[in-house]
């Protein structure tokens, strides 16, 4: 894992108060709370253009107490969300952070709404799932990260923050104090500049691109046969890596997002409204092997550990035509990876599952939803009406989305030591800090990862300026 800081005392090409590495939702975010406290900002993005797994998510995010949620009637308080945080994570979240992030995620989806126009607004088809005791999932119109990213990265360039895109940067520079003056980037034709800085922003999110880092920090997945990421390959855990070099605290850097519903092999996200809906899973032998909406994320290593890692996800037409106009979905018809069978038996060798024990899975789960029966996985159907004739499958893996652990930071987003204090102008968000999720994969709640990178990416911008203010 080889990181370059260099304690040289060089020149650099030019400065800026707040440099924020990184443009995905967290950087983009910091740049326009920096900017909005009056900050002379610079984000570099080592891509071609501001993306991410912001960009390739579904651009939910957790918030508590917003004014969507009065708007819809939803009583939600930070209170709530970090009971839900505590209890989804056993306790292991950070407490500092949860609190922190429960308090902040509300105003700071008012604050994108109201003063950038993104438009959030809480989402009717999630209540109560996965940890989350109120709905308090917000997302833009099309549920795309890629609309939301645009939303960002056009109100940071409306108000003056400069995004330079394709500047990998490869190296800080500091004092032996742990003092960042600037850093190095590299441009694609090889060529090399530096920019000295007051302040630095990490937001170049976890360790999912990084398999060094992932078969050491998270080695069931990581040594796992059939192992897959699906979130941006160049989020290498470049910012956590400088953090720690610097002496930087790092926690919860097992804890991780999977997903059970990649679709394979299309690698395409599954709306997972058709499974919340009453659909199932079964594995290629026709067999249920979980409770499907227990845990999201943890769903991820029950299908990998499935004969050849994969499964099928079953609902009908009612389910599949609540997703028809869902980006990906819409996508998973067009490419034929929506399979659909008028019977059962059909269904069986339309997907090559054997048709005994598929009519037998099936029997079963009328048997729990009518109430003849429990579920031996736990899952409760609720109201949901029986799957039927009219069938719809789609071919499915697990998959690591993104890391949750990360450097640890106070309630501003500054960077704390491993041996007490802070480091002096280092700040933290999104994938670059440690998360809301505790350890592993089940402490995941739904939309954690966008709620760290903007509410924590809101505070280091406004930490960053403040600080700069001070020197001035
Ligand atoms: C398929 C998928 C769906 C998801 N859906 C959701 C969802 O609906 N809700 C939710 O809350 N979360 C979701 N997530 C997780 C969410 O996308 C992330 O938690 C979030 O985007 C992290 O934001 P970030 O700004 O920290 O990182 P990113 O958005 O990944 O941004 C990091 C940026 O840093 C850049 N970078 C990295 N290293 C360097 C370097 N050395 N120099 C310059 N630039 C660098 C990268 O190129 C990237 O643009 C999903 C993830 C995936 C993969």
């Amino acid at each position: 894992m080889a990181t370059s800081i260099s304690y040289e005392n060089i020149d650099f090409d030019m400065e800026v108060p707040v440099l924020v590495i990184g443009a995905g939702g967290c950087g983009l975010t910091a740049g326009l709370a920096a900017r909005s406290e009056g900050a002379e900002v610079i984000v570099l993005e080592r891509d071609p253009v501001p993306a991410g797994s912001t960009a390739m998510s579904q651009g939910y995010v957790c918030a508590a107490g917003t004014k969507s949620q009065t708007e819809s009637q939803i009583e939600d308080s930070p209170d709530i969300f970090y009971a839900d945080i505590m209890a989804k994570t056993s306790g292991q979240a950070d407490e500092v952070i949860a609190r922190t992030v429960a308090g902040n995620s509300g105003p700071t989806v008012d604050w994108l709404t109201d003063k950038f126009d993104v438009p959030f607004s809480v989402s009717p088809s999630w209540s109560g799932f996965f940890g989350h005791s109120v709905n308090r999932m917000h997302g833009v119109p099309s549920k795309t990260g890629e609309e939301l990213s645009g939303a960002l990265a056009g109100a940071a360039a409306n108000i003056g923050v400069d995004i330079v895109t394709d500047a990998h940067v490869t190296g800080l520079f500091a004092t032996d104090t742990g003092l960042v003056r600037g850093v190095s980037f590299q441009r694609p034709d090889g060529s090399e500049e530096r920019i000295g800085c007051k302040a630095l922003i990490a937001s170049t999110c976890g360790f999912g691109g990084n398999r060094e880092m992932i078969r050491k920090f998270i080695p069931e997945f990581g040594n796992a046969k059939n192992y897959k990421y699906f979130g941006h390959e160049g989020n290498k855990g470049d910012g956590i890596l400088w953090g720690m070099e610097l002496g930087g605290a790092v926690d919860g850097m097992n804890a991780f997002q999977g997903y059970g519903a990649l679709a394979e092999p299309h690698a395409i996200s599954v709306n997972y409204d058709v499974v919340m809906g009453g659909g199932i899973a079964v594995n290629i032998l026709g067999q249920r092997f979980s409770d499907e909406i227990a845990n999201i994320s943890g769903q991820a290593q029950r299908v990998l550990d499935q004969p050849s890692g994969i499964a099928w996800l079953i609902f009908d037409d009612v389910r599949g035509a609540r997703c028809d106009d869902m980006p990906e979905y819409r996508q998973l018809s067009e490419l034929g990876a929506v399979r659909v069978a008028d019977t059962l038996s059909q269904l069986a060798e339309v997907i090559g599952v054997p048709g005994d024990a598929l009519a037998q899975t099936m029997a079963s789960v009328d048997d729990i939803v009518d109430g003849r029966a429990q579920c031996p996985f736990g899952r409760d159907f609720g109201n949901e009406p029986k799957l039927q004739p009219g069938y719809r499958a789609i071919r499915i893996t697990g998959a690591l989305y993104h890391t949750q652990g990360g450097l640890k930071v106070d309630s501003r987003a500054q960077v704390l030591k491993k041996d007490g204090g802070l480091l002096p102008n280092f700040f933290a968000g999104g994938g670059t800090a440690q998360g809301i999720s505790g350890n592993g994969a089940t402490g995941y709640l739904p939309a954690a990862g966008l709620c760290t990178a903007l509410t924590l990416g809101r505070l280091a911008g406004q930490s960053a300026a403040e600080y700069v203010k001070k020197l001035n």
